[in-house]
């Protein structure tokens, strides 16, 4: 079926009462028993299961031509389960400039466990090999990533990783299933920070690990790791999470060619330095995300002359783009990326990013134009 009727009918039969057309939420946490001792629906406690975890869960893994799919309570937690789900002594590679959240675990919780990490720019597949060690486990691929927008050959890091047999892992939040398969390029495990484009109206926190066959002794540990870790979405964060799912096929469409035209515009704007978007030909990534993506996704980056003051100065004269973090919602919105980050941040001061909602890109751009001006007059 089409990701537009997936999204509409993805979770497949669900318990209703009296006939409901949307699934009810159901609270309860525990559920009857039989005086046997089973469970005949197969719900038990909702930590484990539950009707409204049970239909986003095969709606997400429907959705990217997974086998099966693990729910959290945040992007996070479903990033953390896939670290957990290897053994002490393991290597894993990062991409240098993926999601500043994932390096922060890796760098700052995993060492005591003894997991071994190298960031690596993915993008550079010599440098890829040259990182790889015996005991490399796993290879983590983020693409186009946040916030350089950088492109990775998904087909050759599958391969690279297979021929090592290691687990190859996409984190596809900024694309989604809609603009690119990782699945389809081999790789084995697909995480989302839910948070973003596939719940899509910022209001609820969650993460999806999905598993593209059935027989993946991996995503059992991480399931293990769901159950007895307990970091799940509450039913109501599912519920959101698969009604905002049910019209990502319209949204992110329409976010991609709004921040195609938005590139555009910056990219001949005489206060803009730099932008970072692989649907400009002159990105480095260009022609590679051409052949493995539908569009180009709606997050984009830019500088401007300066430094961060330069950079904060434009986020502050925006009156209709909102200055906060995150992604994927309807609202389109604008940060100075580095100072989010932390000291350990690797992005440029001068560099802003911008993630493209829903709006009308003529109000979108003469918002930037205004706020570029503003603040070259400070
Ligand atoms: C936001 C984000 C995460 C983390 O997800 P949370 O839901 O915030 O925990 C992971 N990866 C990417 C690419 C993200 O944008």
């Amino acid at each position: 079926m089409d990701p537009k009727t997936i999204a509409i009918h993805g979770e497949g039969k669900v318990h209703l009462l009296g006939g409901a057309i949307t699934p009810p939420i159901q609270l309860s946490t525990t559920f009857d028993r039989e005086g046997d001792g089973s469970y005949p629906l197969g719900f038990s406690y909702s930590r484990r299961n539950n009707p409204n975890r049970d239909a986003l869960e095969e709606a997400l893994a429907a959705f990217e031509g997974g086998f099966e799919a693990a729910c959290f309570a945040s992007g996070t937690a479903a990033t953390m389960a896939v670290m957990q789900a290897l053994a002490t002594g393991d290597h894993v590679l990062v991409p240098e400039d993926s999601y500043y959240g994932s390096r922060a675990m890796l760098r700052e919780i995993f060492p005591r466990w003894g997991l071994q990490c190298d960031l690596v720019d993915m993008a550079d597949e010599i440098a890829v090999e040259r990182a790889l060690k015996p005991n490399t486990k796993l290879i983590w691929v983020e693409t186009p990533s946040n916030p350089m927008m950088r492109i990775t050959n998904l087909r050759n890091i599958a391969l690279l990783a297979r021929q090592i047999g290691a687990v190859s892992v996409a984190d596809n939040t900024v694309a989604t299933a809609l603009l690119q398969r990782p699945f389809e390029f081999g790789f084995d495990l697909i995480v989302h920070s839910t948070t973003k484009y596939i719940n899509g109206h910022s209001d609820v926190l969650g993460g999806v690990v999905i598993a593209r066959e059935k027989t993946n002794p991996y995503m059992e540990r991480i399931r293990q790791i769901q159950i007895h870790g307990g970091a799940v979405p509450s039913p109501f964060d599912c519920w959101l999470t698969l009604r905002g799912l049910r019209t990502l096929p319209y949204r992110v469409p329409a976010q991609s060619a709004a921040a195609a035209q938005i590139a555009a515009f910056l990219s001949s704007h005489p206060r803009v330095e730099k932008v970072y978007y692989a649907g400009l030909p002159s990105h480095p990534g260009h022609v590679l995300a051409r052949q493995q993506m539908q569009s180009y996704g709606g997050l984009l980056s830019f500088t401007v002359p300066g430094g961060q003051k330069d950079a904060l100065a434009v986020a502050a004269a925006c009156r209709l783009i909102r200055r906060a973090t995150s992604l994927g919602g309807v609202e389109s919105l604008i940060e100075q990326r580095s100072s989010m980050e932390g000291p350990e941040t690797t992005t440029p001061p001068n560099l802003l990013r911008l993630s493209v909602g829903l709006e009308a890109v003529s109000d979108l751009t003469q918002d930037l134009n205004q706020a570029l001006g503003m603040a070259c007059q400070l």
